[in-house]
């Protein structure tokens, strides 16, 4: 599971830094987490395919996370998608988009399905590849953080092995699944013998826009990688209150407190040109820390 990051600013564009609006790629599917402006620029401009988008998750209805929405979804249209998309967002949103197309007169080609988020916590999404789910921080307005859980898919093949023990491809997902392979000859090919344990479970919590609180913290608990928003420095810790956002010192406390093992820092108010003082201020809490830059992959 990998994560690139689109935009990482705050309510205003500066510095060459868009608004918020991010990818998690799992398996070959992407899933994008809130769309601010210009978000199809950046997509084209990192070379993701619109096709390979599935789910769009919006946090909560602050323009720097949704006013990107209307136009990528009209040009994935012009372009003439086909697949499905879904889109997971405060209730609100689905008439203010409807009014948009109904003015232009726009109809989707493709199968466009509005999903209302809950109130609390909710399932919003869940294959066999992954799971997403919401959970509520405290912002100004009702807002909502996400978590990707990304399953295993069964053990990890080793070609050369199965090729030595002559097993016939169409055994292979049986092989993935933990079985032994008999064969002909009666001789018993032992699963450990031609496979490896598949990657690990990741599980990814994005955390925006939000206050500084304890309250989400078992929705977040024990998670590979948190991105948390850190709109100001610690200085600032004043505004951040008052605004009901947070510091890079307070997003370090989160991620301690959840014993993450990374912690990605965003949502970076236009006043600062500078973000590494960001990322120095958060390690003293939180070592394994970066202030997120834009077109950048992270591992998750
Ligand atoms: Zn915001
Ligand atoms: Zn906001």
């Amino acid at each position: 599971m990998k994560l690139t990051i689109l935009g990482n600013n705050s309510a205003l564009p500066a510095f060459g830094r868009h608004p918020t609006s991010q990818i998690v790629s799992v398996y070959g599917d992407l899933l994008m987490i809130d769309c601010g402006e210009a978000t199809q620029i950046q997509m084209q401009r990192y070379g993701f395919k619109w096709r390979k988008l599935q789910h769009i998750f919006i946090s909560h209805l602050h323009g720097d996370h949704y006013f990107g929405l209307a136009g990528l979804i009209n040009s994935m249209s012009l372009l003439g998608r086909t697949l499905p998309l879904h889109l997971y967002a405060p209730a609100a949103l689905e008439s203010m988009l409807q009014q948009v197309m109904d003015v232009a007169d726009t109809v989707l080609c493709y199968p466009f399905h509005f999903h209302p988020l809950p109130d609390g916590a909710g399932l919003l999404v869940d294959n066999d590849a992954y799971s997403v789910s919401c959970f509520p921080v405290e912002h100004r307005i009702t807002c909502h953080g996400f978590l990707v859980h990304q399953k295993t898919k069964g053990r990890k093949l080793l070609p050369e092995k199965c090729r030595e023990y002559e097993i016939p491809r169409y055994y292979y997902e049986k092989l993935k699944q933990g079985e032994d392979y008999e064969r002909k000859d009666g001789m018993v090919v032992k699963n450990e013998w031609v496979t490896t344990d598949g990657p690990a479970p990741k599980k990814y919590a994005y955390c925006a826009d939000t206050i500084y609180t304890d309250s989400f913290l078992e929705y977040i608990n024990a998670a590979d990688t948190i991105y948390h928003e850190s709109t100001y420095l610690h200085r600032d810790a004043d505004k951040a209150t008052a605004r009901f956002h947070s510091t890079s010192i307070q997003a370090a406390e989160i991620a301690k407190k959840a014993n993450a093992q990374q912690l990605l820092l965003g949502h970076f108010s236009s006043k600062y040109r500078d973000l590494e003082p960001f990322r120095e201020e958060a390690a003293t809490i939180f070592p394994n820390v970066q202030a997120t830059i834009e077109g950048v992959t992270y591992e998750i």
